[in-house]
């Protein structure tokens, strides 16, 4: 690290201090204990970030991409070798269970395998001969100076699915990682330095809507990648397009998990707990409505809770063997504990109740424990909203028509999974579903590295989605040439040797 107590900017290739006096503290979830101070950098820390930048932009899209590539190579074999440690990072700043938190870096790593590919990914289209002796073709360039926004729920993984893309394309990158979970990022640029990343062609920023409003409004910045809540996404989207920047920006979701009367009820249950449970239910992709259709309702919320209520909720600061951890904050721990007690007001049925779970050793930490509710109806809050906790509500329904109709109320638009053996049911719910990423027997489709995060609705504003090609499109812009050499007129004097062969 290059500081644990106080975060450090990386700017034009240096660790620096952010031009600012004021802090947010970074703390350990597990315990509640404040781990480090970042800063919030100020509009003067932007210009002159984005100067280094600019300065090292020309160089950087002129090293041949198979040389850009290499970057990623000698990146990737550091992250290997340091992606224990980084994944303990992530587990004490963020509250993910170690296997977690490994699993997050082997994801994020896939995307710096991905970007090593993209010299084969990223050539141009010749078309010769597209009228006489004209021939026609695209290229792809670089966009100059980009940013990504990230949120706190994949501290490690989510700028990774950035900018090794982004530079590999020839463009430089800078990183406003979420100032609750900065540390695994910060060691994750570390070793990106360490791989021999130029300078200026990576920078990390910190801090919260100051700092993002100063890349938004910087004329110099040509694009900007988000991740975070649908609130924050739409309002970059609009203020970054206005500004004539590319955006995309990936929001929030509620994913419905839909259970048809032929599924097998215990690896369904176990496929639903992954889902709604793995990393607290922190994860844009966690299934937080359980939709069962018809008779299988009792039986698989009964399995569920059994399953659930034996799950080992502590810490996960040390590397603990546990299964789930701590949420972010204090603050998000009393929003999800609301969530549950509205709906419980509303009538809703609470089968699994976590919101009373102690830690022996942590008296202080953001724990609840995996939570069921049963009977709920469209008209309560928990049916529609994000809760980004180990919630599970469950919605029960008579038809696969009135699952579907669920699905097409939902503002969002991320996920949603259908578990069955009927591949005609399979089939229908695949291309009637009110969501861009779709699982069939699979607990969380979060697409791997080659394909694209094709969230839908309020889950996503733009266009070219985060990841695989999409991800190398939103980075690069074309520029198609037409080009003639007419045959030599009769009244030329020379015949070029090339075609007379005589010199
Ligand atoms: P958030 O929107 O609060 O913060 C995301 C980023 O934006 C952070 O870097 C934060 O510092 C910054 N930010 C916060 N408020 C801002 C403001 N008013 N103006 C400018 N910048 C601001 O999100 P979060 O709580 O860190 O992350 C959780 C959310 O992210 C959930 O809604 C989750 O679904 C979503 N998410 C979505 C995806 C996806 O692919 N769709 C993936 C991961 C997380």
């Amino acid at each position: 690290m290059p500081d644990t107590q106080t975060c450090k900017c990386l700017i034009g290739g240096s660790w620096v201090e952010g031009k600012t006096d004021r802090y947010s503290q970074v703390c350990n979830p597990s315990t509640g204990e404040t781990i480090a101070n970042v800063p919030n950098c100020t509009p003067e820390d932007v210009d002159r970030t984005v100067a280094a930048a600019v300065k090292a932009f020309p160089a950087w899209r002129d090293t041949p991409v198979v040389d850009r590539a290499h970057l990623m190579f000698r990146f990737h074999a550091l992250l290997l070798k340091h992606a224990d440690e980084i994944a303990r990072i992530v587990s004490r700043e963020h509250g993910k269970t170690l296997n977690e938190s490994k699993a997050s870096m082997h994801r994020g790593i896939e995307m710096v395998e991905f970007a090593c590919g993209l010299p084969s990914l990223i050539p141009g289209e010749i078309l010769q001969n597209i009228a006489p002796n004209v021939d026609s073709e695209t290229l792809r360039h670089p966009l100059g100076v980009v940013a990504g926004i990230t949120p706190f729920n994949f501290p490690a993984m989510v700028p990774l699915w950035m900018y090794p893309i982004a530079m590999t394309c020839g463009n430089c990158f800078i990183l406003k990682p979420s100032p609750r979970v900065p540390l695994s990022a910060l060691r994750i640029a570390e070793l990106l330095v360490e791989a021999g990343v130029p300078e200026g062609v990576f920078s990390v920023l910190h801090g919260d809507k100051t700092v993002v409003d100063a890349l938004l409004n910087h004329p110099q910045i040509k694009a900007i990648s988000f991740v975070g809540s649908t609130p924050v996404a739409r309002s970059i989207y609009q203020t970054g397009t206005a500004n004539g920047k590319r955006v995309q920006a990936a929001g929030g979701a509620k994913n419905h998990l839909i259970i048809m009367p032929d599924a097998d009820v215990d690896s369904t249950a176990r496929a639903l707990l992954g889902s709604a449970f793995g990393c607290a239910g922190e994860r844009c992709m966690a299934g937080s409505l359980a939709v069962p259709v018809g008779g299988i309702a009792d039986d698989v919320v009964g399995r569920v809770c059994e399953l659930a209520g034996a799950m080992r909720v502590g810490r996960t600061d040390e590397g603990q063997d546990i299964d789930m951890g701590p949420v972010i904050t204090r603050e998000h721990l009393g929003r999800v504990r609301e969530h549950v007690d509205n709906a419980q007001a509303q009538g809703a049925s609470i089968a699994l109740d976590g919101r009373a779970t102690k830690i022996a050793d942590a008296a202080d930490g953001f724990f609840i424990g995996p939570t069921v509710v049963d009977r709920v109806t469209t008209e309560m809050g928990i049916s529609r909203d994000e809760v980004f906790g180990p919630v599970l509500a469950v919605s029960r329904v008579k038809t696969l028509e009135e699952a579907i109709a669920l699905g097409d109320k939902c503002e969002y638009g991320n996920g949603a999974v259908i578990f069955t053996q009927s591949g005609r049911a399979a089939r229908e719910f695949k291309m009637r579903f009110n969501a861009g990423m779709i699982g069939v027997n699979v607990g969380v489709p979060a697409p791997m590295a080659w394909f694209p995060f094709t969230g839908w609705n309020m889950s996503f504003f733009g266009d070219l989605h985060i990841q695989g090609k999409e991800g190398m499109m939103f980075y690069t812009q074309q520029r198609m040439t037409m080009t003639r050499w007419p045959e030599p007129k009769s009244q030329d004097k020379v015949d070029p040797v090339w075609r007379t062969g005589k010199s």
